[in-house]
């Protein structure tokens, strides 16, 4: 089972691959998360990726595709793409990686999202190192520098989390993720969900969507 997440930055896509993951049991690929592990190696490689990815940027196809290269094999187990992918290129790229590999798109997902709250829940979203609990300060009554689950200080901001990076990856979307919904608006396996619902709402959407006969 192959399920695609796409949508605008801070949609909601992390927070539902990890809901599919646990109920399909399938690998969550967030293309965000090994930009951000290769960064954390301060490797050459992870100074230029921290370059772009800080202003808001993408990174090149074919450095994702370097990056993927491993993690896209099937190997029976069905995966959850997030972030990925991004541009045309990397969906026609996508697409021919499923079919030399016999397998099929079951959903490709896309989330909308006013762009104002885009930007909202960018500027406002805190993880915790912790425990890893990605939350926004918004909804933190008396926010106070603490995890709201684990109660820890070890709170911090991502380094593209600006509002002068949101509105710049707003326009990247625009301009670059947007065709690719249109790639995918046709098929069988497209649906469009409303991101600004609740999470459990959200995720029953999905799910019906994957197991409908
Ligand atoms: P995310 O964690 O999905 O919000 O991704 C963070 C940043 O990583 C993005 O703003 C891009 O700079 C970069 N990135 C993630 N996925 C891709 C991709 N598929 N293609 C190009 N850049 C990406």
């Amino acid at each position: 089972m192959i399920i695609i997440l796409i949508g605008a930055p801070a949609c909601g896509k992390g927070t539902q691959a990890e809901l599919l993951k646990e109920k399909y049991a399938l690998r969550h690929i967030s293309t965000g998360d090994l930009l951000r592990a290769e960064i954390s190696k301060n490797t050459p490689l992870g100074e230029d990726i921290a370059k772009l990815i800080n202003n808001g940027n993408l990174v090149p196809d074919d450095m994702i595709l370097g990056l993927l290269n491993n993690a896209l094999k099937m190997k029976g187990k069905g995966i959850v793409l997030d972030g990925f992918p991004r541009t045309l290129t990397q969906a026609k790229l996508l697409r021919g990686i499923v079919k030399d590999q016999g397998e099929k798109i079951r959903a490709v997902v896309n989330f909308t999202l006013a762009e104002e709250e885009v930007v909202q829940r960018i500027i406002y979203r805190r993880q915790c190192r912790h425990c890893g609990n990605i939350f926004s300060v918004r909804f933190v009554k008396n926010f106070d520098g603490h995890c709201p689950k684990c109660d820890s200080t070890d709170i911090y901001q991502r380094a593209d989390d600006t509002e002068t990076s949101a509105r710049h990856r707003l326009e990247i979307y625009k301009k670059e993720t947007e065709p690719v919904k249109e790639f995918f608006k046709e098929k069988t396996y497209y649906m469009q969900t409303d991101g600004n619902r609740p999470v459990q709402e959200i995720f029953k959407d999905i799910s019906s969507f994957i197991e409908r006969k």
